[in-house]
């Protein structure tokens, strides 16, 4: 099969590689029918030292089942499934309570292979959802967005538990921040200022329900914010990852308010004492999303066109142009790829 392998900073290939095959009974093999490029792709290819191997990408996928091991029960060949970009048994104690990213399985763990044509799920029952359209229907793009940043958007909104009446902040423009301010408005945030400098992107946010664009960054935009809010916002949806984002949500947030992180930190120190959080009793949350667990919540909004994830999107290409796409996402020139295959 054709598959994208990274090499080191800055190195995507389109290679052909040995197809994977079943290996355990709770595995399935699917043909992948979209995937994409994630905003967290681009971290290694930032700052992945340089492989003799090239190392398989991507964890976002759509697509039809070819092949399943003798114990999966819950999907079967031919059918078109989204998995969540971490594979879990959705059965353990942690599953069930809707943390499928702590899974307990030995076997659980996250995706890196799905810029390909075929992929291997392991735990194939808690991990694919079979889906109740064809392959033909213009959801696609939307209904991919379930894999990843959709769930992960509303993940931050959830973690931050956004109610009625709301002031939430999102820090960042990139596709989960924007479906954070989707998922805010959803569950009933009445103002959402949307920290961002990126127009194209920033005007999306507005479509999904922001309020207020703060382009400002640092002291400037805590300022602004603190200002727009008389003293804060009531939730701040972090959806970047680097420590600045973090200062800046430390900034913008209200006493008595709640940070939820689901940008991926890069970085393991940061203040968390008496002038940061502890003084104003700041709630601290956050983690890898269980998309899992949400896709039941989210589909139906997205079958009915309530919704419209998708519009992350803002280009398309074939796997052979998975590298320029990198560079155009590295680049800012595109907020987020779809592979079609
Ligand atoms: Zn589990």
């Amino acid at each position: 099969m054709r598959a994208t392998l990274m090499y080191g900073a800055g190195d995507v290939r389109v290679e052909t590689i040995a197809d994977p095959s079943i290996q355990k009974p709770t595995d399935a093999i699917v043909r992948i029918v979209r995937s994409c490029v994630c905003g967290s792709d681009l971290h290694p290819y930032h700052g992945l030292p340089e492989q003799e191997q090239g190392m398989q990408v991507g964890h976002e996928f759509l697509g039809v089942v070819e092949q399943t091991g003798a114990d999966v029960a819950t999907v079967k060949a031919g059918d078109l499934v989204v998995a969540s970009f971490s594979y879990q048994d959705n059965t353990c104690e942690f599953c069930r309570v809707g943390v499928q990213t702590a899974c307990a399985h030995p076997e659980f763990g996250f995706f890196s292979a799905a810029q390909a044509e075929l992929i291997r799920v392991p735990l194939a029952d808690g991990t694919l959802y079979k889906l109740p359209t064809g392959v033909d229907t213009a959801l696609l793009p939307s209904l991919l967005t379930l894999a990843d940043v959709y769930g992960t958007g509303y993940h931050a909104a959830k973690m931050a538990k956004v109610s009625a009446g709301d002031t939430v902040a999102v820090v960042g423009d990139g596709a989960v921040g924007l479906l954070a301010v989707l998922s805010a408005k959803q569950l009933g945030a009445e103002r959402i200022i949307l920290m961002g400098r990126h127009k194209v992107r920033t005007d999306l946010g507005i479509e999904f329900g922001a309020t207020d664009v703060v382009a400002e960054r640092g002291e400037d935009g805590i300022a602004k914010v603190v200002e727009l809010t008389r003293g804060g916002a009531h939730k701040v949806l972090e959806a970047v990852g680097h420590r600045p984002a973090y200062d800046q949500a430390v900034g913008i947030v209200r006493g008595g308010g709640v940070i939820s992180r689901v940008g991926v930190p890069q970085y393991e120190e940061a203040p968390v004492g008496f002038a940061s959080l502890f003084g104003r009793n700041i709630t601290l949350n956050g983690g890898p999303a269980p998309v899992r667990a949400y896709i039941d919540e989210l589909l139906p909004s997205v079958l009915d066109g309530t919704v419209n994830p998708g519009k992350v999107f803002d280009r398309t290409v074939s796997l052979d142009e998975v590298p320029a796409a990198y560079q155009a996402m590295d680049h800012r020139e595109v907020l987020k790829a779809l592979i079609q295959f």
